[in-house]
């Protein structure tokens, strides 16, 4: 999809247009189930999808789910911790976890995990604080997790193993500590509307009170 002309960049027509091209070139499709698309592109897809029935989910949502041997439904239920955090009934502070260290230019970019995330998640829950933890599992696992967060932030884990993923995943609901991760997180926080249909495929969906 031409996303500027979708998102009327062009005008109208050239947005109709483009709707359109898109839409035929989806539904001339055999035996088509679902659309995988990109997280950025979610607010000018989703509508169109949405308005024609067609099932679609995230490159993002596939990747939570898959390298995480499965675990979609914790990182959903997880963001149940924002709501927790804002009314008192957690601690106001996130562990921001990722596991590998890449280098982090906050200078000249905008580090999704020091920068873009703690903005979001201001956002969300004002007065929020933050830790972070990068790298090994003895470092992730060192903090009093059920005690001092309400909830655990964590990368997408392209560097673990989906059963180094479970281990973590394993200890944070064995301690009931809200876990979700950053594709989830950022679709929640551009629209929960789109981030429950893109969990669709995957046989869930939000709570009401979240949408
Ligand atoms: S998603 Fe991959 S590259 Fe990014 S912080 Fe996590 S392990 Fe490192």
């Amino acid at each position: 999809m031409d996303l500027g002309a979708a998102r009327g960049k062009g005008g109208d027509v050239a947005r109709e247009t483009e709707e359109a091209r898109f839409l035929d070139t989806v539904q001339s499709q055999r035996d088509m189930r679902c659309v995988i698309t990109d997280s950025q592109a979610i607010d000018v897809v989703s509508p169109l999808l949405m308005g024609n029935d067609i099932p679609h989910t995230t490159f993002s949502i596939v990747m939570a789910n898959y390298l995480s041997g499965g675990a979609l439904s914790t990182f959903v239920d997880g963001l149940e911790g924002l709501s927790q955090m804002a009314s008192g009934e957690r601690p106001k502070k996130v562990l921001i976890s990722e596991a590998c260290n890449h280098d982090r230019i906050t200078s000249t970019c905008d580090d999704i995990g020091l920068v873009q995330l703690p903005k979001v998640l201001e956002r969300l829950v004002p007065g929020v604080e933050f830790q972070h933890t990068f790298g090994r599992d003895d470092e992730f696992l060192s903090d009093d997790l059920s005690k001092e967060y309400g909830l655990v932030l964590h990368c997408g884990g392209c560097m673990l193993s989906p059963q180094q993923m479970r281990a973590r995943i394993d200890v944070m609901e064995s301690l009931g500590v809200p876990l979700t991760n950053y594709g989830v997180l950022l679709s929640y926080a551009k629209s929960a509307a789109a981030l429950n249909e893109v969990i669709k495929p995957y046989d869930l969906e939000l709570p009401s009170s979240m949408l």
